[in-house]
């Protein structure tokens, strides 16, 4: 166990690990810190091989204290596979898919909850509250599941049909709110208290970072520790982006990369860019979005809390920040089916119409390695198509 302390990025306060925790005082997300100086004298990147093929190879960069508390269903460690075709058809060097459907619950939030359960049994919570546009509530539902927490989610009344279900195939609470997913962050809110829930909203705690974290670990590690030139990434609540880039540092201070960077672009629909617009401003904050709508449902975030870390990263990385339409989605989704046999989300097929759009304007060179990433699968989605 290497954690010291949970500390908040903003006004630098300091919480011991060992109570959960959500915002700062200050309202800032907190963050996980690591002794990375005992993790770097006790662990070898020759030290992963032959562990289990599961996000939980990097124990020792992960906030659980004891392994019997771990709620596991075989998360993380997804494949990174090259999309040659997909790659000669765009006019790029190297291309690879990061494929995040193959994950337990068909999404990449299994990573952020399978720590954040497991955390909630370490710490003894035994009533968890989520509001989620779509696959986190499956999620949270299922290693709920596992770990015996009643679990309560909050959607909004059009999420799709998909993520409903699941969240009650696993027994979870669900509940259908006229509203976006703000709105059912606001329902959580107001509840816990009374209900005595532990709040799991994207960034409300540190735990579900520290999960999706293990996206930037695995890709140094399955690319031999060089990071490729650029990282796409279809943005929400913003852990994925924020996760991969305290996962880079993590690794850097160990010693098991150098200081090199991808240059981090966010990805946003047309129907819901608050992050897009506010990198575009050069403001430090986002305004709050109105009337989102997307069909990547991931992607309908108008309001999140770290959205200042967000805009850091991409400004740190040198990246950029871009919104596609739902109609480029759809296209990029059945140009990627027929060349790699991948079904993606609209979500993961918004990472290759922006790639599209960067190499046509010349912002991503030809020559370069760019990683994109399928978020979701597909099948999640199914009511975006008809037969015929
Ligand atoms: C949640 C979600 C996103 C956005 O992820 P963040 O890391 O929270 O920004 C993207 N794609 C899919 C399929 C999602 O479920």
């Amino acid at each position: 166990m290497f954690v010291t302390e949970i500390i908040c990025p903003r006004c630098r306060r300091t919480f011991p690990s060992g109570k959960p925790v959500n915002l700062c005082a200050c309202g800032s997300p907190l963050l996980v810190q690591y002794d990375l100086k005992k993790v770097k004298e006790k662990l070898s990147r020759e030290g992963l091989s032959g562990r289990t093929a599961t996000l939980w190879r990097y124990r020792e960069l992960l906030p659980l204290k004891d392994d019997r508390h771990c709620v596991s269903l075989g998360e993380g460690f997804t494949p990174l596979i090259q999309a040659s075709r997909l790659a000669l058809e765009l006019g790029i060097r190297k291309l690879w898919i990061k494929d995040e459907a193959q994950n337990p619950t068909g999404s990449f939030k299994d990573r952020g909850l399978s720590l954040a359960i497991s955390l909630c049994r370490e710490l003894g919570i035994n009533k968890v509250a989520i509001p989620s546009a779509g696959n986190a509530g499956g999620s949270l539902a299922a290693y709920s599941a596992r770990a015996a927490l009643d679990a309560h989610v909050f959607m909004p009344k059009d999420t799709p049909r998909a993520n409903q279900i699941e969240v009650q195939r696993y027994g979870a609470r669900l509940t259908l709110v006229d509203g976006l997913i703000h709105d059912c962050g606001r329902l959580v809110a107001e509840r816990k208290g009374v209900e005595g829930w532990f709040d799991l909203s994207t960034l409300k705690e540190p735990y579900r970072l520290e999960g999706k974290k293990t996206m930037g670990l695995e890709i140094a590690e399955q690319l031999d520790w060089h990071l490729p030139d650029v990282i796409i990434y279809p943005t929400g609540g913003g852990t994925g982006l924020i996760g991969m880039w305290k996962g880079f540092k993590e690794l850097e201070e160990i010693g098991w990369i150098g200081s090199e960077r991808p240059r981090m672009v966010s990805v946003q629909a047309d129907g819901c860019a608050p992050i897009v617009r506010a990198f575009r401003e050069g403001k430090p904050r986002a305004e709050p979005w109105l009337d989102a709508q997307t069909v990547a449902s991931g992607l309908r975030v108008p309001q999140a809390v770290a959205d200042f870390l967000m805009l850091e990263v991409i400004r740190e990385s040198n990246g950029t920040a871009l919104s596609v339409s739902d109609d480029e989605m759809i296209a990029e989704i059945d140009r990627v089916g027929r060349l790699e046999g991948l079904f993606f989300c609209p979500e993961g097929a918004a990472t290759v119409a922006a790639l599209r759009r960067l190499l046509r304007e010349g912002w991503i060179d030809p020559a370069a390695s760019v990683l994109i990433f399928n978020t979701a699968s597909g099948f999640k989605y199914l009511h975006l198509w008809h037969l015929g």
